[in-house]
Order: C-alpha cells, then structure tokens, then sequence
C-alpha cells in the first residue's frame, strides 16, 4: 500500500511532465549519448566536482552519487552478456531486460538516494534504450511504454558528437567493439536521440566535441543554474 502511494509520486515519462516531488537539494541528473560521445567522462567529473570539499556551500555541500546503467547487479549482468555477444536473446527480451533492470536500479538505489536529498548522476538511463532499441524495433510507442512508469530525470544531457568522432575515441580505448558501434548505425542512433529531446523535458543537447573541460565548463553552468547551487 505504501509501494503504491509512494508509486503515485513517480513521473509518468511519457507524459512529459515531472511530478516527482524536488526535495530540498536532490536532483536526478543523466547523461546521454552514441557510446564514444563522452557520458562516463561527463558524468565522473561532475561528481567529483559536487562532492569536492568547498566553503562555498555555506549549507553544506551537495552530497552527488555516481551510477550507470546497465548496472552492475544480475540483470544489468545478462545485459552486458549480450552487448558483448556472450549470450544471445531477441531485440523485445533486451529492451524489456533493461527496462527491469532500471525498475531495480530506481527502486533499490536512485530513489532512497533522492529521498535522502542527494544527487544522483547517472551514466545512461531509458533514453538510451530507446534510442539504441529503435534500430531493431520499429513501435517508438512500445519502446516508450516499458519505460513509462519511470521518473523523467530533472535534467538529461545528450552530448552530441559525431559517429565518426564516438568511433576514433572508443577504437583508441576499447579492445573489443559492442553491438551497435558502426558508423551508420551510430547516425540512426542519433536521430532517435534528437527526437527524444524534442518528445521529453528537462533535455540539453550540447556540443561533445570540444575538449573535455570545454563541455565540462558547460554542463556546470547548466547544473548551477538547474539545482540553484550559486556561482
Ligand atoms: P561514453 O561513456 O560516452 O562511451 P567515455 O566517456 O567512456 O564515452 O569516453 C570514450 C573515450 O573518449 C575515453 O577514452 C575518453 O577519455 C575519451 N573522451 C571523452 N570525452 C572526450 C573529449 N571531449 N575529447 C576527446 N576524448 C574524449
């Protein structure tokens, strides 16, 4: 029954509007992107900036967490098996296989992390799975449903950088590529990207070409401005 009441708060994403109730200073922050656009680094770094010890914060500072999906425990397991061809399962099974691992993700670490006021950063989160999902599922509306009782994060940031770019930067890093990583693939992937940020709120797209500290300099001014949290 408290499940339940507490369910109720929780945005219905496809509706496009947020009505999980904002607690003091958490915020939900995602980072979205083609694999190579720079998420991880993005998502790190601003973590590590809200945590580092500051006097600016004169209430305390933000205390920021770091996750990413898929996640670590055993159905983000079976996920990564089959990114990396270890295992194999039909296009439907994987998106409804990250669409539970996301249900536990929330339920066991996302939500009482917000409930207790802090930020939470995640590396990845349902825009990925729509936008990667649409290259072998066609219903955008079927992708968008199994996400459909999820919170919409107050803030999602899509770097945008070429599939060329994403696949210089992940060859140079990665010894085995994943489904998905071709050029054109990567160029389809985007488009779902981009009519995501036009179907959902709170979305930013920004330039992930620049240098690592340019687009840092951007996403913190971003998140200042989004969370209050002052110069
Ligand atoms: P993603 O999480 O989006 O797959 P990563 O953050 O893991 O991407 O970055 C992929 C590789 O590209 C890493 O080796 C990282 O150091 C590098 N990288 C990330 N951002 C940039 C950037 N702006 N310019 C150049 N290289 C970058």
């Amino acid at each position: 029954m408290e499940n339940q009441a507490k369910k109720k708060n929780w945005f219905v994403a496809v509706n496009g509007k947020s009505i999980l109730p904002r607690l003091g200073g958490a915020g939900f922050i995602v980072f979205e992107g083609l694999d190579g656009s720079g998420q991880s680094t993005q998502a790190a770094k601003l973590v590590e900036y809200l945590n580092r010890p500051s006097k600016k914060f004169k209430l305390g500072r933000p205390e920021a967490h770091l996750t990413k999906e898929p996640t670590n425990n055993l159905i983000g397991g079976l996920i990564r098996g089959q990114l990396t061809r270890n295992w194999k399962t039909g296009p439907e099974c994987l998106q409804l296989l990250f669409a539970a691992d996301r249900a536990h993700h929330l339920e066991k670490e996302i939500m009482p992390l917000l409930e207790r006021e802090v930020i939470v950063v995640s590396d990845r989160y349902f825009f990925s799975t729509i936008a990667y999902g649409s290259l072998e599922i066609s219903d955008w509306q079927w992708l968008k449903d199994i996400n459909r009782h999820f919170p919409l994060p107050d803030l999602s940031i899509f770097l945008k950088a070429s599939p060329k770019i994403c696949l210089e930067r992940i060859k140079q890093n990665r010894f085995e590529m994943e489904l998905f990583e071709k050029e054109e693939a990567l160029a389809k992937i985007w488009q779902g990207y981009e009519r995501l940020a036009k179907e959902f709120e709170n979305v930013h797209i920004i330039d992930g070409e620049r240098t690592i500290e340019e687009i840092f300099d951007e996403i913190k001014k971003i998140v200042y401005a989004k969370f209050n949290l002052g110069k």
